[in-house]
């Protein structure tokens, strides 16, 4: 069989300990929690603007929150009950964030729903307007709004449509699950978008650790003209889009530009399946898989409602083991640390992963050996220890430009390699990011 694959990166099987053992079996489990606090920031975009206040009734899916800009996004009530605060709440790493906060009255009494048709039957101009009507964005961690990322400019061509199943990331298994459970609703989901979009063909990517995965959606295809299958090998970052895209067409994303240059779109598994539920059902954007693992005592794949708290979410897995040292959103290679576990698991979230003081200690880095291993692990084929050296020492961030800082995807496979446990990818990141708010400020 035919294995697609991209240079650099690492392999976690033969690398490192994936984590993903103790969920992989774990079915989904459907989570509502007493309270939901829901951000009007979940999705990369101009922030939405609640349309209640404290004191309202409110049923399930209901228009919450209306867009602002191009790529805005409506919000949803993840619960029906009665709206408790509209206000303003600190959230991961960022200034305070919008939050409608609604108390749940376990009702899940659900607003009208108007589905748009089957799969043959949608009307094809109407798929990526309801796609925007149902608050849909990137369930793989992105949080882009669907509708844009569908939308072709003029100008543009898309010949093809990947459906991302490679879920390469330690620790989450919330895609695989998807596929296992729900294969149906992802290729109904490929179907829509490719004809949403007029793409005549659609790639489903899967890493060759999931081969149950892969036998099921294999089997889910069969008479789908237009839609193949592509078993990746297990490498992180697979599941990155440019690489995806490198493995799979031999194509390359141009420095700066999107999938959309390549002429293609890249969509989650998980986002294949809310185009479905929109689309067939009417159904907008109230939950999303996450897996729950770490010092846990009974890791597992929750379908939550958006807004639910972490400690809600570990709760209803029976708890910490121990008191966790650090909690991420995401894996343990890209996720992002948590202040507490109070924090909302958002439309982006599909892992929370807590770790014991023994798993968290943090190394003290030393001098760089200049081994080279930081360079050959990039996906992006950035030096990684020169851009940390002109950081590090002048704060360089012209200097950090001319060396393609922009193009770093913060995958974290340097810093993983370093045998100096040097704070590449964080480093970098940090720089990354005050330039690219620089560029926005202009
Ligand atoms: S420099 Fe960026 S893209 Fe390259 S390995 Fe490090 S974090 Fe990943
Ligand atoms: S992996 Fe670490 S020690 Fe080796 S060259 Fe890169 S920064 Fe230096």
């Amino acid at each position: 069989m035919r294995k697609f694959t991209f240079g650099g990166g690492i392999h976690p099987l033969s690398d490192m300990h994936e984590g993903k053992a103790e969920t992989r079996g774990r079915e989904v489990i459907a989570f509502a929690p007493d309270q939901v606090v829901i951000p009007m920031d979940m999705h990369l975009g101009a922030p939405s603007v609640p349309t209640v206040a404290k004191g309202d009734t409110v049923l399930l899916g209901q228009v919450i929150a209306t867009p602002t800009g191009a790529r805005g996004i409506p919000v949803h009530a993840s619960v029906s009950g009665t709206v408790s605060d509209v206000g303003m709440r600190q959230l991961v790493g960022r200034a305070p964030s919008m939050c409608v906060v609604i108390d749940n009255d376990h009702r899940d009494e659900w607003v009208k729903l108007t589905p748009l048709g089957t799969v043959e039957t949608a009307p094809a101009d109407q798929i990526i307007p309801a796609i925007q009507q149902a608050g849909i964005c990137g369930l793989g961690g992105a949080c882009f709004p669907t509708h844009a990322k569908m939308t072709i400019p003029e100008g543009k061509v898309v010949d093809t449509l990947i459906i991302n199943g490679a879920e390469c990331e330690t620790f989450l298994t919330a895609d695989f699950r998807l596929m296992l459970e729900t294969p149906d609703r992802v290729v109904q989901g490929t179907r829509l978008a490719m004809r949403g979009m007029n793409v005549p063909r659609a790639i489903i990517a899967i890493e060759d650790n999931k081969p149950e995965a892969i036998d099921t959606m294999r089997e889910a295809i069969k008479g789908q003209s237009g839609i193949e299958l592509a078993v990746m090998k297990t490498k992180y970052p697979q599941g990155g889009e440019k690489y995806l895209i490198s493995s799979l067409l031999k194509r390359e994303v141009p420095s700066g530009g999107l999938p959309l240059d390549a002429h293609v779109v890249v969509l989650n598994v998980g986002t294949a399946a809310v185009i479905s539920d929109a689309i067939l059902d009417g159904k907008p954007l109230t939950t999303r898989i996450v897996t729950v693992t770490g010092a846990v005592k009974t890791p597992s794949n929750l379908r939550v409602r958006i807004g639910t708290s972490i400690q809600d979410a570990v709760a209803f897995c029976g708890g910490y083991t121990e008191p966790p040292a650090r909690i991420f959103f995401g894996g343990s290679m890209s996720g992002i640390a948590v202040p507490d576990d109070t924090m909302p698991i958002t439309k982006a979230n599909n892992g929370v992963v807590a770790l014991t003081e023994k798993q968290a200690v943090l190394y003290e880095e030393s001098p760089c050996i200049r081994c080279g291993r930081c360079v050959r692990a990039c996906p992006a084929r950035l030096n990684p220890f020169q851009l940390k050296a002109v950081l590090d020492v002048n704060d360089d961030l012209v200097e950090a430009e001319r060396l393609h800082i922009a193009e770093c995807c913060v995958c974290g496979a340097c810093s993983y390699v370093c045998p100096a446990r040097r704070t590449l990818s964080s480093t970098i990141k940090a720089a990354r990011d005050v330039i690219a708010a620089r560029r926005m400020a202009r």
